[in-house]
């Protein structure tokens, strides 16, 4: 086992609260400082960035983003939602593991959460992610 963070939360090592889970991904709620509540969608396999991407993976990764997304549209109607994926340290990055992230927007200038409350404590990422996981079953 290698030192990434995201491989850990894959194994199971650190708890994440988990939207979807197939075969190739896992989608979870970031609770870290950085990024509160975003939902990230990232590839069981250790891959580090989009260049390291197979073809079957990319199609994994996405079509599992496209679910989630139909799913908090479904759930929580936001005005908009933003999928966005950065390489590297330059982008602002900390976890070297490829993974998008689905950001719900208040409006279009912002980047604001649009949860219920913004910057959600983690009981209440619970249960926004019950809320998902009950549109994708
Ligand atoms: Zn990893």
């Amino acid at each position: 086992m290698n030192d990434c963070v995201f491989c850990k939360i894959m194994a199971r090592q650190i708890p994440a609260t988990v939207v979807h889970e197939d075969e190739a991904t896992l989608a979870f709620m970031d609770v870290g400082q950085v990024n509160p509540g975003h939902v990230l969608v990232a590839c069981k396999a250790h891959v580090e960035n989009v260049y390291g991407l197979e073809d079957a993976q990319a199609a994994a990764v996405f079509r599992a983003a496209a679910r989630v997304a139909r799913a908090i549209r479904a759930s929580f109607n936001p005005p908009g939602l933003s999928i966005y994926q950065a390489n590297g340290k330059p982008a602002g990055q900390t976890v070297f593991h490829f993974h998008l992230h689905l950001l719900p927007r208040h409006d279009a200038d912002g980047m604001q959460l649009v949860w219920p409350v913004k910057n959600p404590p983690r009981e209440k990422l619970e249960e926004y992610a019950a809320r998902i996981r009950a549109q994708l079953a």
